[in-house]
């Protein structure tokens, strides 16, 4: 008989959830993570008194009640509401696109003479059925918006000309004409007070956890420990690459602790022109210190600029490209991931694909409801 029921690898959102509820339905788990810490790439850390995301910024959002449900239980959330600014060149602009925005770019006041302006712009750039980002992006907000908003940010952020990227991409974004600088349309959403890292913290708790523990390096004995193991790296490091590797966005962050209150008054600043080397900076006392008086009471700041690079071993994988060549590959890997049939693959990096945190959680949820039933 082995030692645990599940061996968990990986103690980011999905591994945590998948753990927390094997664990309460009586399984024994152990949890473990290359990383000296837990909580994967929602890992905050703290400076001077301000939580940093490390692995890039987390906001919270979600409209599945369930979701929201859940992750209140291990944290409570703040206000925090996304309201990125645009830096084109100086300009600044609202996002997402809205009033505010039609306003700053046109002069337009009213709803009606923003959508007439999208839609003489859509009309000359004669697309009826958007095949790619660009062509949908024309056709959701026009030329003008795509210009200098959305062309140099996207081409920066995926290393690929608009053309060549699934029009999905910039559906995450809402389009509304209405004043709201609101980035999302969630019912739900703030960040968990006192960080990402003690949540996940509080969704292990009572679970053995060891950190520092390569997967790789040591799986037949891991392996050998559980009758079941979730793997939530990525599925093509999992079978060694042998189809070729998938391609991934990573990031490199620079990060500096600066001795002033209030570098740029909000916590995102999105460079949406191509020369600007870096794709956006983010000031991250203020997805905590919502309010100007609290924020200015800690006399320093921290920011990070981020940079985005074609994956390569040895980076940290953060976007799929998901694209259709990938589609095509990750297919395969796939195919191969279900003749393994002790283990779960589960995630960003597990399946592949662009999730949000609250798609994680809940198909961590469902995945263990299905197999704890
Ligand atoms: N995007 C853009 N301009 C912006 C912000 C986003 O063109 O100022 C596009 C870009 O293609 C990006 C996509 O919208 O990849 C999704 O943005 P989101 O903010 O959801 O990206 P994430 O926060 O996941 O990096």
């Amino acid at each position: 008989m082995a030692a645990y029921d599940y061996l968990v690898v990986g103690a980011g959102l999905y591994g945590a959830v998948f753990a927390r509820e094997a664990t309460d339905a009586g399984k024994k788990v152990l949890v473990i993570d290359i990383r000296p810490n837990v909580a994967g790439n929602v890992y905050t850390e703290d400076v001077e008194g301000i939580h940093v995301h490390k692995y890039g910024a987390h906001i919270f959002h979600t409209n599945n009640a369930q979701v929201w449900d859940y992750v209140t239980r291990f944290a409570t959330f703040n206000r925090f509401t996304n309201s990125p600014v645009a830096n084109f060149h100086g300009e600044l602009y609202s996002l997402p696109f809205n009033m505010y925005t039609f306003n700053k770019m046109w002069g337009v006041v009213t709803p009606e003479e923003a959508a007439a302006k999208i839609e003489e712009q859509r009309r000359e750039a004669g697309i009826t059925e958007p095949a790619n980002l660009e062509e949908q992006a024309i056709s959701l907000v026009g030329t003008d918006i795509y210009e200098k908003l959305i062309k140099g940010y996207t081409e920066k952020q995926w290393g690929r000309p608009c053309t060549e990227l699934p029009a999905f991409i910039i559906k995450r974004l809402p389009v509304r004409l209405t004043f709201d600088n609101n980035y999302f349309n969630a019912l739900y959403q703030g960040i968990p007070v006192g960080g990402y890292t003690a949540m996940v913290e509080n969704m292990l708790e009572g679970i053995e956890v060891r950190l520092s523990c390569d997967y790789f390096a040591n799986k037949e004995e891991l392996d050998a420990l559980a009758d079941r193991v979730v793997y939530t790296g990525a599925i093509d490091a999992y079978f060694n690459y042998q189809l070729g590797p998938l391609e991934y966005r990573s990031v490199r962050f620079e990060t500096e602790l600066l001795d002033k209150p209030n570098f740029q008054g909000n916590a995102a600043v999105n460079y949406t022109d191509r020369e600007t080397p870096w794709t956006r900076i983010i000031e991250h006392k203020w997805f905590e210190f919502g309010k100007d008086a609290e924020g200015n009471d800690l006399p320093k700041t921290v920011i990070s600029r981020e940079y985005s690079s074609e994956w390569k071993p040895g980076d940290e994988p953060y976007y799929p490209v998901n694209d259709a060549k990938n589609g095509a590959l990750y297919e395969k890997y796939r195919e191969l991931a279900e003749a393994e049939t002790k283990v779960i693959f589960g995630g960003r990096l597990g399946e592949y694909k662009y999730y949000d945190m609250d798609a994680v959680i809940a198909s961590a949820l469902a995945k263990a409801a299905e197999e704890l039933a």
